[in-house]
């Protein structure tokens, strides 16, 4: 069952020069109980995407599609309504999680403030869910007492997830909040989403990375997304081990360490730059950079074709229905 219906999104920036088309028309589905990995270079929309479901500020603008969560349209909620609805039903771990928390204000002040804000009225409830959770985090009860400071920024990492879980949302939005971290933090930072789906405090995640490896990890189907539109959608290990849009293909050919099918590829980055989002030419948003481009891909905006069991791409080489 989806959990959140994303449809024919569009989320643009106005800006002085004229409107950047961050992401211009992105349809997927979040499901009950899955990670939904979203990943692809930076400026690819990714981060716009999560944001604009959470909270639209100038210069971010709406400008059409719909996102079903729990049957409410949240580009259609006023301020009012989002705000009740964020940490209880839809929460997220920011991009720089480690620097996210007032800095003024010790742990358990942080989480009372935001406690009472939805309605809870017993502080030591709050104060005792806080210490079951940082236990959980594998911090100590202490960290309660203390201010975000005085805490390593592994452990300020793990306090920001214990915030924006707290109140149990039903979808938790994690924002690269591995990219900053060492290896050996990130495997801690996955074990915890994956305990925390495990433990029903979240039902879903949506985890969003530039890393395809660590999506393998952590994530039950893929969205590759390429300058603000949809490349490929489907299941990891297909994305993985048998990708169908180019642009995936490059993307797992630069990673440094995949699976054994990519291990003993040359490795190389993708040539090229990801176009201006300002003025995005017709047709195929890759074709600058494709191996394969073709004459139509200039001009035609490649059709959505299903090339598996729940895996769709967008590809003029993938032939399809292109009667635009
Ligand atoms: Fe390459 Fe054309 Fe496919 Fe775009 S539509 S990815 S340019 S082959
Ligand atoms: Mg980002």
């Amino acid at each position: 069952m989806a959990l959140l219906s994303v449809e024919n999104l569009r989320i643009y920036y106005n800006t002085p020069v004229g409107q950047v088309k961050a992401v211009d028309g992105v349809t997927f589905e979040v499901r009950e109980g899955e990670v939904f990995g979203i990943a692809g270079e930076s400026g690819c929309g990714k981060s716009t995407l999560v944001h604009s479901l959470i909270l639209r500020k100038p210069p971010m603008v709406h400008v059409g599609g719909k996102a079903i969560f729990k049957g409410r349209d949240l580009m259609t909620l006023s301020e009012e309504e989002a705000r009740k609805i964020r940490y209880t039903e839809l929460s997220i771990i920011p991009q720089y999680a480690m620097n996210a928390l007032n800095p003024t204000k010790k742990i358990k002040d942080i989480v009372w403030d935001l406690a009472r804000e939805h309605g809870y009225r017993d502080r030591d409830e709050v104060e005792k869910l806080l210490r079951e959770r940082l236990a959980m985090v594998k911090l100590s009860p202490k960290v309660a007492d203390m201010y975000p400071v005085e805490l390593s920024g592994g452990m300020r990492q793990r306090a920001t997830m214990v915030v924006s879980t707290l109140l149990n949302p039903d979808l938790l939005i994690a924002d690269e909040v591995t990219s900053a971290l060492d290896v050996t933090t990130q495997r801690v930072v996955i074990e915890l989403l994956h305990h925390f789906m495990e433990e029903g405090i979240v039902k879903s995640i949506i985890f969003v990375t530039h890393d395809l490896a660590l999506l393998d990890k952590i994530a039950d189907r893929v969205m590759i997304l390429y300058a603000g539109k949809m490349a490929e959608i489907g299941p990891t290990e297909e994305i993985i081990n048998d990708p169908a849009h180019p642009y995936t293909k490059l993307l797992l050919e630069s990673l440094p360490k995949m699976g054994i099918q990519y291990k003993k590829k040359k490795l190389h980055g993708i040539p090229g730059y990801p176009i201006s989002l300002l003025n995005p030419p017709s047709g195929c948003r890759f074709y600058t950079r494709c191996p394969h481009v073709m004459e139509r891909c200039k001009e035609e905006e490649p059709p959505v074709v299903k090339v598996g069991d729940d895996h769709y791409a967008a590809c003029h080489l993938l032939g399809g229905d292109s009667s635009e």
